[in-house]
């Protein structure tokens, strides 16, 4: 996470660099309030709750830290930090595909769900399952998913996606059978793997997606216009409300 790190000893609020949910980048939030309160203590062993309040000097929106830590916690990488809301520069967007029957398209909204959710293993499970039903709709039979897959290759283009599609296998296996967690970088492969293959069968709607991003940026642009022309009355306002010029892209949040 690319920000300072807080100053838990120093009573100075602090500037510091997180992911604005509005702004959808990395921007300049104002600490406005802090408190740090003992937890828990045990034979001179203290765990500690500090919160602070911070507002993006972009879009002047706040999201409120809480950074759980104790005596022996000597970095931010060990401390439990968690913001409210959620920052969702991890988020995964869902694709709109224009063919995709409901009975896949509610697996692959819920495997994307678990996703952002964090839900890691599910997610696993989910895409498996997706891939499972996507042979099944495709009449491609096989006594297990590895002869689906292999089943797949006449019908594929890219006998890359196939290779893909074998190690994802794996991965599937692994959470359902040993329960054992993917990294969330190679369940982000996985999803975009999937995709490819979604893209071939079902069609991407690239209008409708190009619509709601360009709904999107067009709300985020009105929001920031009217931000800054409520500002103008007061110059010091306005200075701080100036839009962020740093562009920095957010690295993907690892579990
Ligand atoms: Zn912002």
């Amino acid at each position: 996470m690319d920000r300072q790190a807080p100053s838990r000893t120093s009573p100075d609020l602090t500037t510091e660099r997180i992911y604005c949910n509005s702004c959808k980048q990395i921007t300049n939030h104002e600490e406005k309030f802090r408190q740090k309160v003992v937890f828990s203590e045990e034979q001179g062993f203290h765990e500690y709750l500090l919160h602070s309040l911070l507002m993006c000097m972009g879009c002047e929106e706040f999201v409120l830290r809480r950074i759980f830590y104790n005596d022996e916690t000597s970095s931010d990488e060990e401390a439990e930090i968690r913001f409210f809301p959620k920052r969702l520069h991890s988020e995964h967007t869902l694709k709109p595909y224009s063919k995709l029957n409901s009975k896949l398209s509610t697996l692959y909204k819920e495997a994307i769900t678990c996703f952002n959710e964090r839900a890691l293993i599910l997610c696993a499970a989910g895409l498996r399952a997706l891939l499972e039903g996507i042979c099944q709709d495709k009449k491609i039979k096989g006594r297990n998913l590895k002869v689906k897959i292999d089943g797949l290759r006449d019908h594929l283009p890219n006998k890359n996606i196939v290779k893909n599609l074998h190690q994802f296998r794996f991965m599937g296996n692994e959470a359902v059978h040993e329960l054992e967690a993917p990294k969330a970088a190679e369940l982000a492969l996985a999803i975009s793997v999937i995709e490819d293959l979604l893209s071939f069968f079902y069609e991407l709607d690239y209008k409708a997606s190009q619509l709601r991003d360009m709904r999107r940026a067009g709300k985020t642009k009105m929001k920031k216009t009217q931000k800054l022309s409520d500002s103008l009355t007061h110059w010091a306002d306005a200075v701080v409300a100036m839009p962020e010029s740093v562009t920095t892209k957010p690295e993907p949040e690892l579990p």
